[in-house]
């Protein structure tokens, strides 16, 4: 039997009529991702139940499986990380045939598919054609959905948590708004009081006084910079459930270290300021010179809240400017300083690969800095479709799903001046005039395949 690199399959033993199957050949055995996997006495025998959503995207259909335990065994994941996991044997249907398999449970999410099929399930019997797909057949949307008619919950709002630290932040008020607006369940979650159960079989994540977070659809992180490493570990902890987080904890993380982000954007072609670092000590009159003398720009990366951004427009200036800040034992980032922007640059908001709203933000007088201060004023502009594009790309070689990119404008063509992971919304969409709550929510809606029911018709108004 020839298959492809994806391929549907049944479990019938499992009551799986279908389920889509990710051929990885690189693996030797088979997973199922599964969820609350417990075991439990039969007889004498070892059992496990647990429970699947057998559709990608989906976790309103729920089937509950048990099966014998064959084994326990430790299995390294793709990313090279050991874990125990119970192991099974159930027949496995595909294209009028079946043979016996064993299948792996993990509730790590297996690359977005529900299944993979390892070497041991094909010794023998399949040959893998990795340009194909599909070979034993599409299945129609309409028949997977009479398939799992009776594993369905009903079709509501989705459930939605807000992760961040204060309800009354505008930005914050927003979310909660626009997903409630769209019919879904919108739940505030302050980071500090989430805690979590680091466990192989039934991790967890439980809020406050122990209500367990396990029944979300979606997450949305807006993580407090002086939060990022409990943040970060909170959204990883919903995504080993299978919880969509909209900006994943490596992506968050990826961001909030602003070399590595600089690094990153430099691999993948894109244009940044030319940019020093270095620790101490250091040759201060060759760090100048790389970013071709003064004017020039010093950041301070560490600190408490936020950094430091310092113009020093001689060189004397920055020769002492980086001396103080190296005396302070920090770590610095020297950049050339792009004059021509005259104390503008553009804030574009990319959400799920598109920018939803951009505007243009303008120092005050004696001020080089344009970021979210009081004294900045902001304004809708126009955008070349070329730096659209450069904010596209940052967002996604970052991975993120929803980015604040800034772009400064310089002589040679759009630099990226950096990337944000929970950009605010008040003054883009005050100025703009732009939903971009709502495109974010809209955003979790087509990951999960969520539809919106179709609005009931409106009761007929009487005439005025
Ligand atoms: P943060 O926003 O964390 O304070 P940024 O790196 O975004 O740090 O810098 C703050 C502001 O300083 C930017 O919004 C921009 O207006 C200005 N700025 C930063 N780097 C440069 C540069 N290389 N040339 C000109 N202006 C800059
Ligand atoms: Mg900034």
């Amino acid at each position: 039997m020839i298959i492809g690199s994806e391929e549907w399959c049944a479990l019938p033993a499992l009551g799986i009529p279908a389920i889509k199957v990710r051929v990885d050949s690189g693996a030797r055995t088979s997973a199922l991702h599964a969820f609350n996997i417990k075991s439990f006495k039969r007889g004498d025998s070892l059992w496990v139940g647990f429970e699947v959503h057998p559709l990608q995207h989906n976790r309103r259909t729920i089937v509950r499986c048990e099966a014998p335990v064959i084994d326990r065994r430790l299995v390294k994941s793709s990313s090279g990380v050991a874990e125990k996991r119970y192991v099974i044997r159930t027949a496995l249907q595909h294209d009028g045939q079946s043979w016996d398999i064993e299948l792996t449970l993990t509730n790590r999410d297996s690359m977005g598919y529900r299944m993979l099929l390892g070497r041991e399930a094909m010794v023998g019997r399949v040959l893998v054609d990795p340009a194909a797909a599909f070979l034993g057949g599409e299945i129609a949307h309409e028949q997977l959905q009479s398939h799992y008619l009776d594993h369905t919950r009903e079709r509501s709002g989705l459930q939605i948590g807000l992760l961040a630290s204060n309800p009354d932040l505008p930005s914050n008020r927003r979310l909660m708004e626009a997903g409630e607006e769209r019919g879904h369940h919108m739940h505030f979650y302050d980071i500090k009081q989430c805690y979590m159960k680091l466990d192989a079989e039934t991790p967890e994540v439980h809020y406050r006084g122990g209500l367990i977070l396990n029944s979300l659809d979606a997450v949305i992180p807006r993580v407090r910079p002086d939060l990022t490493f409990y943040g970060c570990a909170l959204v990883r902890q919903f995504e080993s459930i299978g919880i969509f987080s909209l900006n994943s904890a490596e992506s968050i993380g990826s961001s909030r270290d602003k070399v590595y982000a600089l690094q990153v954007l430099l691999r993948h072609g894109l244009s940044i300021p030319v940019s020093g670092f270095a620790d101490s000590p250091i040759e201060t009159g060759e760090l100048i010179d790389m970013v071709n003398g003064a004017p020039l720009v010093v950041k301070l990366l560490e600190g408490p809240q936020g950094r430091g951004v310092v113009l020093a427009e001689t060189r004397k200036a920055g020769e002492s400017l980086i001396n103080a800040f190296k005396s302070l034992q920090a770590n610095l980032l020297v950049q050339e300083y792009i004059q021509e922007a005259e104390g503008r640059h553009m804030r574009l908001i990319v959400v799920d690969g598109k920018v939803v709203a951009a505007m243009q933000r303008q120092s005050s007088p004696g001020d080089f800095r344009s970021s979210a201060q009081r004294s900045v004023t902001a304004s809708a502009v126009k955008l070349a479709a070329a730096e659209k594009r450069l904010a596209v790309k940052a967002a996604r070689v970052l991975g993120l799903k929803v980015a604040g990119v800034d772009v400064i404008r310089s002589r040679r063509g759009p630099l990226l001046l950096e990337v944000n992971s929970s950009p605010g919304l008040e003054d883009i969409e005050e100025v703009t005039g732009k939903d971009v709550a709502g495109a974010m929510i809209s955003a979790i809606e087509r990951q999960l395949g969520w539809k919106r029911p179709l609005a009931q018709p409106l009761a007929a108004e009487p005439d005025a």
